[in-house]
């Protein structure tokens, strides 16, 4: 069997006759740049996001950037977030011209440790450091962050707080309203546990909140795409501003902004492809669900499952275990055809990137070790039964002689 890590052609195939139509339709209309097209996805999307505006950009890391710009921050600025995620994060941050500022993560969510973010926050009040203007969360994998912390912590310190959604579509953030146990052996919220409780959806809690629509996201576009959704109308509207010129009006420009917009053609695409999210997903949670069922017998020295926290429900972008001997499962794994991905093998703050920023090893010991030990198994939603189990009668094999 061959199991590639996702599969784009599957899910095409199933869609044709829906994609092909919209794309036509596009086509037909002679009109590829905004249009009533990107309108109706941006309603589309903010509409499901549970925020009141939605603006189409050219990519995620645009999203970021625009984000940023929008709420004013560039240089003499700094900008706080995680140093385990994909470069884009950052590079948003400096294409601002502000400094990113790196804080480590929890070492079971691999997200924003909010605890550690408070410890920096006051370090810098000590030192009469102000320049941070604001926090970048990273919703990984596919799991929101704890951000009734986070933005506790933001509205303290006077931060804004930018969400990197790219990989959390339709990532639901949990608050308990009434104080109840329920059931997370792991496996995280049961539906009849959500009584009581109030949901946002990820993008939605922060002033910003950053979509990436590659095609290999949750719901990913046949080209480059990204979005912003807001609930601010002030932010919604400088960034349509700063993403097409710093425009009102053809040739009327009330500053300068750049060419970052999300064209017709995938806007089209991404509204058949938004139909069908909520069903995507269920169909990455019920893998996720297969996956813990065949293997949380297995010792966590050996194999550490993904941790879904209480307080949200995982959209499982990526399905991330922890194993010591990574490269020895790697190469098992590949063969016997499966493939799989590290997300991501050098935490930014080691990164040549960001040599300037004078980081060391061993200032982020959770974020270096999570470098050293994650690794992703395939879980797009068309993975069939059999390529599930699969990859775990591999995977056990291989972890029984490692
Ligand atoms: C994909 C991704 C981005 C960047 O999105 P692009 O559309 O590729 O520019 C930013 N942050 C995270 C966490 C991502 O996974």
């Amino acid at each position: 069997m061959l199991i590639p890590l996702v599969d784009l052609k599957v899910q095409y195939d199933l869609l044709k006759a829906e994609i092909d139509a919209a794309i036509q339709g596009v086509i037909d209309s002679g009109s590829f740049i905004g249009g009533r097209q990107v309108e109706g996805f941006e309603n589309a999307f903010a509409g499901y996001c549970g925020a009141g505006h939605c603006v189409g950009v050219g990519n995620g890391t645009d999203a970021l950037y625009l984000a940023l710009r929008s709420l004013g921050i560039g240089h003499g600025d700094t900008v706080i977030t995680v140093p385990n995620t994909f470069i884009a994060t950052a590079e948003a941050i400096s294409m601002t011209g502000a400094v990113p500022e790196f804080v480590d993560v929890d070492e079971r969510t691999f997200t924003l440790d909010p605890e550690k973010l408070e410890e920096l926050l006051e370090r810098k009040r000590k030192r009469g450091d102000q320049r941070a203007k604001a926090v970048i969360p990273v919703h990984l994998y596919g799991q929101v962050c704890h951000m009734d912390a986070i933005l506790g912590l933001a509205r303290r310190y006077g931060l804004s707080v930018v969400e990197d959604a790219a990989q959390a579509h339709g990532s639901v953030y949990v608050r308990s309203l009434v104080q109840k146990p329920c059931g997370a052996i792991d496996g995280g919220l049961t539906d009849d546990c959500m009584e009581g409780r109030s949901t946002s959806m990820a993008g939605s809690l922060g002033d910003v909140g950053c979509f990436s629509f590659y095609p290999g996201k949750n719901l990913g576009a046949y080209g480059d795409g990204g979005a912003i959704v807001t609930s601010r109308p002030e932010i919604a509207t400088k960034v349509r501003m700063l993403a097409n010129h710093g425009r009102i009006a053809k040739y009327e420009h009330e500053f300068e902004g750049i060419n970052s917009r999300l064209d017709s053609l995938q806007a089209a695409i991404l509204k058949v492809k938004l139909g069908h999210l909520g069903e995507w997903t269920e169909m990455r949670r019920w893998n996720a669900s297969r996956y813990r069922e065949c293997l949380s017998d297995l010792d966590p020295e050996r194999l550490l499952l993904p941790l879904e926290a209480p307080y949200g429900r995982h959209v499982y972008h990526l399905f991330v275990i922890q194993v010591p001997h990574r490269h020895e499962v790697m190469e098992g794994l590949k063969e016997s055809g499966v493939a799989t991905g590290v997300h991501y093998p050098v935490p930014l703050h080691l990164s040549p990137a960001y040599r300037r920023l004078g980081y060391r090893e061993g200032d982020f010991p959770v974020a270096e070790k999570v470098a050293k030990e994650v690794l992703s198994l395939p879980i797009y939603p068309e993975l069939s039964s059999d390529g599930l189990s699969y990859v775990c009668t591999h995977l056990r094999k291989i972890l029984d002689r490692t």
